[in-house]
């Protein structure tokens, strides 16, 4: 595709722009045009400088013929005129509106790389086994004055678009780079720090001399610098990225894939970059305890990264049973409000020196013990059934919500369950559905007042529950089953259905 410019009479011009990534594109155009317009020329012996006013129309928005499309460019040309000459203007308010607020910001961060605006915040990574700090990630702020804190969310894309993400990103490296010496010398210990890197900077940013320019000028041990990539920079790129990445690799430098999960990486090509770690996304560890499919794939990512011999770190852990989860199936570490914010240095650099850890989840529990779970939203039934099926030695626990019930199952190892159909958030069927993913290996039992035996059938018919009886239960039947559900949970279970009156 090309863009296409043409004389239209006198100082008219008019171009015709194809912008894939949208109308907005245009004003990276418009500013090329005008900037070189701007600049003075001689005209016999005289310097002369031009200044072009521009209107913008856009196809199919404002219309969807040439005539339309020139007359509407036209009258933005014009009020582009009005409004003092050497502006543009898009057709409609609304587009004008949403560039002036870009154009803004644009200027602001240019304002902002000028007067150091900018800090790092860092957020302590901890590894899962030994409770102890591993680490951290660097994460840029903005100071803006009048704005308060701003978020990276707000300002990155705006960087990386008209290319200050090299700029900025160069002086994010040697910030941490300078914290890591500071720490260093300050006795806080040898830091690993990771700083998140942007394609950008990796193909016009000269990457790889700036890594070396900042080692060389701290003096710090490349091991304690390590650079956060996303799936989609890696791949956008992939054969130049591993050439560049190899010579990082090359000086000590670790890598890890930030966001993991979420672009669509190769897995050919992922053998073959130099990384060191997977960093799950946050995407899956928000309801990887009661998501069978997010469960999976976080599971899938562990025992994929550990069999290629790679670390793996889950990010935006913020409750305990994620944790447990976590710890259960081998992570190597975590990062997560659970354990803290990302914080402002000086604070960072206190909970180092206290050497703050993270508590062990609330225990396993003694790991052989038979372990009963019980799910109903009636109180005075899950009393009743606990004290009953006590008197049979087994660790009961009891949920009166399947959420809670998905929070025990992440934190202990239940052998059997026994769960109500008939709750008000979610049904025991589906419950059963999903603890049939989770925890594949339970004896799930199904009790039900009332009638409705398609779902039940449904459910029974897919696996996920293992009996059936209908309330009001026999005491000696259900005792006998649960007890027969145990013996069974260790060999492969067949679905029988019991009904009992
Ligand atoms: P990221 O690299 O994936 O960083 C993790 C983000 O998740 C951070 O957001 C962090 O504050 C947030 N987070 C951490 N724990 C939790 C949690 O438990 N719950 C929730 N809900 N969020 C959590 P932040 O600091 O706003 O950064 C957003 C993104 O901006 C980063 O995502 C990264 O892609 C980008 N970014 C930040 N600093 C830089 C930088 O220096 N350079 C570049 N190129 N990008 C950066
Ligand atoms: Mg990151
Ligand atoms: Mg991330």
């Amino acid at each position: 595709m090309r863009d296409t410019i043409g004389r239209f009479g006198g100082d008219e011009f008019a171009a015709i722009l194809i912008l894939p990534e949208g109308p907005q594109a245009a004003v990276t155009v418009v500013d090329k045009i005008r900037e070189s317009m701007r600049r003075p020329f001689d005209l016999r012996g005289h310097e002369v400088t031009l200044t072009s006013s521009i209107g913008i129309s856009v196809y199919p928005d404002d219309g969807d013929d040439p005539d339309t499309l020139i007359q509407y460019a036209d009258t933005a040309m014009y009020r582009a005129k009005e409004a003092g000459r050497d502006a543009f203007r898009f057709f409609t308010a609304e587009m004008n509106a949403q560039s002036i607020a870009r154009l803004d910001l644009e200027i602001a961060l240019r304002r902002a790389i000028e007067n150091e605006e900018f800090v790092l915040h860092f957020q302590p990574k901890v590894n899962i086994a030994t409770g102890r700090i591993s680490g951290a990630e660097a994460l840029i702020r903005w100071r803006r004055p009048g704005h308060g804190m701003v978020s990276p969310a707000l300002f990155i894309p705006l960087l990386e678009e008209t290319g200050l993400i090299v700029r900025v990103g160069n002086w994010v490296l040697r910030e941490a780079c300078r914290k890591i010496a500071e720490w260093g010398k300050a006795g806080v210990g040898a830091v690993h720090l990771s700083v998140n890197v942007s394609g950008i900077q990796f193909f016009v940013g000269g990457l790889e001399e700036e890594v070396l320019k900042v080692m060389r000028e701290f003096d710090i041990a490349p091991e304690l610098l390590e650079l956060e990539l996303t799936e989609s920079s890696l791949m956008s790129n992939a054969e130049e990225t591993i050439t560049v990445l190899q010579h990082l690799k090359a000086l000590g430098i670790r890598i890890s894939i930030d966001d993991f999960g979420t672009g669509y990486s190769s897995l050919a090509y992922l053998k073959r970059f130099p990384i060191d770690k997977l960093k799950i996304d946050i995407a899956f560890v928000r309801e990887v305890t009661s998501n069978p499919d997010d469960a999976a794939i976080v599971l899938a990512i562990i025992n994929m990264a550990h069999s290629m011999q790679l670390e793996v770190i889950a990010e935006g852990v913020e409750k305990d049973a994620q944790l447990a989860y976590l710890r259960r199936h081998n992570c190597d570490e975590m990062q997560g409000y659970l354990f803290s914010r990302p914080l402002p240095e000086e604070e960072f650099e206190q909970m180092l020196r206290q050497g703050q850890c993270l508590q062990s989840p609330q225990e396993l529990g003694v790991l052989n013990q038979p372990t009963l779970l019980i799910v109903d939203d009636d109180a005075f039934m899950l009393d009743v059934l606990s004290d009953f099926l006590a008197q049979d030695g087994y660790r009961i626990l009891t949920a009166q919500t399947a959420a809670e019930g998905f929070d025990l199952l992440a934190h202990n190892h239940v052998q059997v369950i026994l769960c109500d159909q008939c709750m008000p958030s979610m049904s025991g069927t589906e419950f059963m559905e999903r603890v049939k993913n989770l925890a594949p290996d339970t004896f799930r039992i199904m009790l039900s007042a009332y009638t409705d035996l398609s779902p039940i059938m449904e459910a029974i018919n897919h696996g996920a529950i293992d009996r059936f009886y209908t309330k009001p239960w026999q005491g000696a039947v259900l005792r006998e089953n649960i007890r027969e559900g145990f013996r069974l949970q260790t060999q492969q279970h067949g679905t029988v259905l019991l009904a009992s009156h």
